[in-house]
C-alpha cells in the first residue's frame, strides 16, 4: 500500500482533459518538456508526481516530475509519457513555486532542483522499480503438440497457473524453491513468457520520530500552550518586540523581521512565544539554525517549552529514515514545529505561519556545493510565499540584511540588553603585542588573567581559529616547508597523531624524519594551533584539566555535542578551540575569554573577511560571562588602534556595519551590487584560465553588468585541480540574471567536458 502523502496541488483540469504534461527532468538546463499523456494514464497523472518519459539520446525511459497538466496541443509533435510512477503527487503547491524560484535565482534546471528537494527515502516510499515479470502464454498461442515437462518445470507452471499473472520473477523463484533453469525452460518450451514491469518499493516508516501529542487533525488546540512555570517575564527589549511581533503573528501576512539582539538578550526566548503563538493557532512554524550541533540543545528547550507539540528535526545528520518521516509528516501537515538547519526550507509545510533563521548571519545557511543555495534567502522567500512573518535573528547580522533592514525592507526589532537580571556585556580589550610580546602565543596579560580565573574557580577559554599542531613543518637549514603534493598549501602538522594533514584535500602523511631536501634532521614546527596552544596552556598550568574542542577532538557531531554540554556543565577549567565552541553556547562558569591569531582577517583580500571576523569575536565574547560574574574578553593584536577592534570594544555592532558598508558601497560591492562567480577547475590551471576567458567572450554583457577577468583561487590548487573563477557584477539584480541566464546556456552548450565549472550566485567567497 502507498502512504497517502499528501493531498494534490489545486488542478483546475478535469481527467478527461489531461491530455498533455510538461515534465521536468534532472538535468542542469532548465526547460520543461511537453509530452502527450495516454488516456490509460489520464486518471493517473498530476502535478508533483515523477513519470517516466521518453528522453534524450535514444530516447531512453527517464524519471521527470510533471510541473504541469493540460489539454492545449503543444505546437510540435511530442512524445507520449510512459508511466506515472507516483501514486500522490510529492510536491506541493508552495514547494513547486520555492523551487521553481530558487531555479530561477540560482541559475539551475528545475528538475534538479526538485531531485534534490525531495529525499531519497520519500522517492523510495512513493515510487515503483522496474523488475522483471513472467506471465503464462495464452492458451490459444500455446504451441501443438505440448513439450514434455520436467517436475521442476511442471511445479513453477502449475504455480504460474494458481496465481495472478504477471509475476514477479523472484516471487516465482521463492515460492516455488526452483532456480532459474526450470524457468528458462519454460519460456523456451512456450509455456510462459518474459516481461517488463514494475513494482511498488515497500519501505515503511518504522520508527516513531516525532514525540508529542498524536496526530489529531489540525484544530487549534490550547493544550499547546507553554506549561505557565517555563514561560519568564519578559524583559522590558523583549516585550517592545513582543508587541510588534504578536501582532503580526495574529494578523499573518509576509512580514520580514531583523530581530537584532545581543548574544544573552533573549531572542531564544522570543522564538519560543512566537511559535507558542502559531501553534495555539493550529499552525505550523519553522526554524532554521546553522549548525547541526545547535538542534539538540535546541529542540531539547523546545521540548521542555512545548511538551504536546510535535517536533520534527530534519538535518543531513539524520538517519535517511528519521528524515524521510519527518519530512512526510510534516507534508500531511502533522507537524507543529520543523527544526532543522538549511535543507530544512524544502520541507512542505502546508499551515506555515511562521519562519525563523537563528544566526541568520552564518555563512553555513548558504550551501556550497551541488545546489548553491542561500537557506535564510529561501525562508524569507518561502514566508512572502507563505504570506507569513519571517524573522531573522542575529547579534551580527550580515551586512546584506542590515542594509535591508537599514532601507526600510526589513522592520527592525532591537534587543541591546542582555536578557538575565544582573547581567552584563564583557569587557572587551585589545592587547598590544607588540608592547608586549606573546611567548609561545599568549601575552603575559592573557596568561596573567587565566591565572586569576583559576584561582576563583572561574572557566577561561582561549580562542584561536586553526587546528592542529602548526600550520607549517619547516627546515631551518635549506627553507623547505612540507606541502601538499596535491594542493598549493602548506601540510599541517597534527603531532599528537604523527601526521601531517592537509586540510584542503585531506591528504595524510607520516610526519618526516628529516628534510627530503637537505636531510637536515632538524624539522621545525611554525606557527601555531589549537593542539600546541593546548601544550603550551598544559605546561603553563599543570593541575588545571584543559579541554580542547575543535574538527579533531569532535569528528563526529555527537562528540561536539557531548564536550559542549560537557563545557557548559562546567568541565575543563581551560577550553580551548576553534570556532566550534564559539556558536550559541551558555557557559555559566566562563568569565574569560583569550583571542589568539585575530589579525590574519585584516590583512585579507576576502572583503567580507573582516565582517566574518566581527561576527566571530562579538560571538566569543558572547560567551564570556552570561550570569552574574562581569566577563572580560582579551584580543591579542599587532594592531590594538583598528577600527574593528575599537568598535568590538564597544560592543558597537553599528558603527562597524556602517563603516564597512561605505567601504563596500565605495569599493562597488555586495549589497550595493548583485554578484555572481564563474568558477572552474581543471588540472592545468592554462586550461582553466583559457576556458574562463573564453567564457567572458560567450555573450555580450549587457549595460550595467561587467564582467572581470578570470583570478585564480588563493590556494590554487586543490587536490590536483587548478581553480579560478571570474565574477560579474550588477546594480540591477534583474539585469545580473538576465545576463546569467543566457550565458549559463552558452556555457552548457559549449564548455568541453574536462573542465568542471559552476555558477554561484550571491557567493560568500571561496577558499
Ligand atoms: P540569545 O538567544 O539572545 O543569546 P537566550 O534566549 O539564550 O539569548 O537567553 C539568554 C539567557 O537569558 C538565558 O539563560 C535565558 O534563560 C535568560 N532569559 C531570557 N529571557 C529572559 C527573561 N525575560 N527574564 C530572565 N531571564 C531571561
Ligand atoms: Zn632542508
Ligand atoms: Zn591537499
Amino acid at each position: 500500500m502507498q502512504p497517502n502523502l499528501f493531498q494534490e496541488p489545486e488542478d483546475a483540469v478535469t481527467i478527461s482533459e489531461r491530455g498533455f504534461a510538461e515534465i521536468v527532468f534532472d538535468r542542469p538546463l532548465d526547460h520543461a518538456y511537453s509530452y502527450a499523456v495516454p488516456p490509460a494514464l489520464r486518471d493517473a497523472i498530476g502535478v508533483g508526481k515523477r513519470v517516466l518519459a521518453p528522453f534524450g539520446r535514444g530516447d531512453r525511459q527517464t524519471i521527470g516530475f510533471c510541473v504541469g497538466v493540460s489539454n492545449s496541443k503543444p505546437e510540435r509533435k511530442v512524445k507520449a509519457i510512459v508511466q506515472v510512477l507516483d501514486d500522490e503527487a510529492l510536491l506541493t503547491e508552495h514547494i513547486l513555486k520555492l523551487t521553481r524560484w530558487m531555479a530561477d535565482y540560482y541559475l539551475c534546471g528545475w528538475g534538479q532542483v526538485l531531485n534534490a528537494v525531495v529525499p531519497a527515502g520519500v522517492k523510495k516510499l512513493a515510487g515503483t522499480r522496474p523488475t522483471p515479470m513472467l506471465e503464462l502464454v495464452p492458451e490459444a498461442l500455446l504451441p501443438n503438440p505440448l513439450p514434455h515437462l520436467s517436475p521442476k518445470q511442471k511445479r513453477v507452471l502449475e504455480y504460474l497457473q494458481t496465481h495472478e499473472n504477471p509475476l514477479e520473477l523472484r516471487v516465482v523463484t521463492e515460492q516455488t524453491g526452483c532456480g532459474a533453469a526450470p524457468i528458462e525452460a519454460l519460456v523456451d518450451k512456450g509455456y510462459a513468457r518474459r516481461r517488463a514491469g514494475r513494482v511498488a518499493t515497500e519501505t515503511t516508516i518504522s520508527q516513531p520520530v516525532l514525540a508529542g501529542r498524536a496526530s489529531d487533525g489540525n484544530a487549534a488546540d490550547p493544550s499547546l500552550a507553554r506549561p505557565a512555570n517555563t514561560a519568564l517575564q519578559l524583559t522590558p527589549d523583549q516585550a517592545a518586540a513582543w508587541a510588534v511581533l504578536e501582532p503580526a503573528l495574529t494578523d499573518g501576512g509576509f512580514r520580514p523581521f531583523l530581530l537584532h539582539g545581543i548574544t544573552g538578550s533573549g531572542k531564544t526566548e522570543l522564538y519560543l512565544r512566537a511559535i507558542e503563538e502559531v501553534v495555539r493557532q493550529g499552525k505550523e512554524a519553522l526554524v532554521l539554525v546553522p549548525e547541526i550541533s545547535l538542534t539538540p540543545q535546541l529542540e531539547a528547550r523546545f521540548r521542555t517549552a512545548f511538551p504536546q507539540a510535535r517536533i520534527a528535526p530534519l538535518h543531513s545528520g539524520l538517519e535517511d529514515v528519521a528524515r524521510t518521516a519527518g519530512w512526510i509528516l510534516a507534508a500531511r501537515g502533522e507537524v507543529d514545529i520543523v527544526l532543522g538547519t538549511r535543507l530544512a526550507v524544502l520541507t512542505p509545510l502546508p499551515r506555515l505561519a511562521l519562519v525563523v533563521v537563528d544566526e541568520e548571519h552564518d555563512a553555513s545557511f548558504k550551501q556550497q556545493e551541488g545546489l548553491r543555495y542561500s537557506g535564510r534567502d529561501a525562508a524569507v522567500y518561502k514566508a512572502k510565499l507563505a504570506d507569513c512573518p519571517v524573522v531573522l535573528g542575529t547579534a551580527t547580522p550580515s551586512l546584506e540584511t542590515w542594509h535591508n533592514a537599514r532601507q526600510g525592507r526589513y522592520e527592525i526589532l532591537s534587543m541591546p540588553q542582555r536578557a538575565s537580571p544582573g547581567a552584563v556585556l564583557p569587557a572587551v580589550r585589545a592587547v598590544d603585542l607588540r608592547a608586549s610580546p606573546a611567548q609561545d602565543g599568549l601575552s603575559a596579560d592573557l596568561v596573567q588573567a587565566i591565572r586569576a580565573r583559576r584561582a576563583r574557580g572561574e572557566q577561561s577559554l582561549v580562542f584561536i581559529n586553526r587546528r592542529g599542531y602548526a600550520p607549517v613543518l619547516a627546515c631551518e637549514a635549506c627553507g623547505w616547508a612540507a606541502g601538499c603534493a596535491r594542493c598549493s598549501a602548506r601540510l599541517v602538522l597534527h603531532q599528537k597523531e604523527g601526521r601531517l594533514r592537509c586540510h584542503h584535500c585531506g591528504a595524510e602523511h607520516p610526519v618526516p624524519r628529516a628534510c627530503s631536501t637537505c636531510g637536515n634532521v632538524d624539522l621545525r614546527a611554525v606557527g601555531r594551533g589549537t593542539q600546541r596552544v593546548e601544550e603550551t596552556l598544559a605546561s603553563l598550568f599543570p593541575d588545571a584539566s584543559i579541554v580542547r574542542i575543535d574538527r579533531d577532538t569532535a569528528r563526529r557531531r555527537s562528540d561536539l555535542t557531548l564536550a559542549l554540554e560537557e563545557a557548559r556543565a562546567g568541565r575543563g577549567d581551560i577550553l580551548v578551540g576553534t570556532q566550534l565552541l564559539a556558536k550559541g553556547h551558555d557557559c555559566p562558569h566562563l568569565t574569560l575569554v583569550g583571542v589568539l591569531n585575530a589579525d590574519g582577517a585584516l590583512l585579507s583580500t576576502d572583503y567580507r573577511a573582516a565582517e566574518r571576523l566581527f561576527a566571530t569575536l562579538m560571538q566569543v565574547a558572547g560567551r564570556a560571562g552570561r550570569r552574574e560574574q562581569r566577563g572580560e574578553v582579551l584580543v591579542q593584536t599587532m594592531y590594538p588602534q583598528h577600527a574593528l577592534y575599537a568598535a568590538l570594544a564597544r560592543h558597537d555592532f553599528a558603527s562597524f556595519a556602517a563603516s564597512q558598508l561605505d567601504e563596500r558601497r565605495s569599493a562597488g560591492f555586495p549589497p550595493f551590487v548583485s554578484e555572481a562567480a564563474l568558477r572552474a577547475e581543471a588540472p592545468r590551471l592554462e586550461d582553466t584560465m583559457r576556458f574562463l576567458a573564453g567564457a567572458r567572450e560567450l555573450v555580450a554583457a549587457p549595460v550595467g553588468v561587467q564582467v572581470y577577468d578570470p583570478v585564480p583561487h588563493v590556494v590554487t590548487r586543490r587536490a590536483g585541480y587548478e581553480r579560478a573563477q571570474l565574477v560579474v557584477q550588477s546594480a540591477s539584480r534583474a539585469a545580473l540574471l538576465g545576463f546569467l541566464r543566457e550565458w549559463s546556456e552558452q556555457l552548457f552548450a559549449t564548455a568541453p567536458r574536462a573542465i568542471r565549472w559552476h555558477l554561484d550566485v550571491d557567493p560568500i567567497g571561496s577558499d
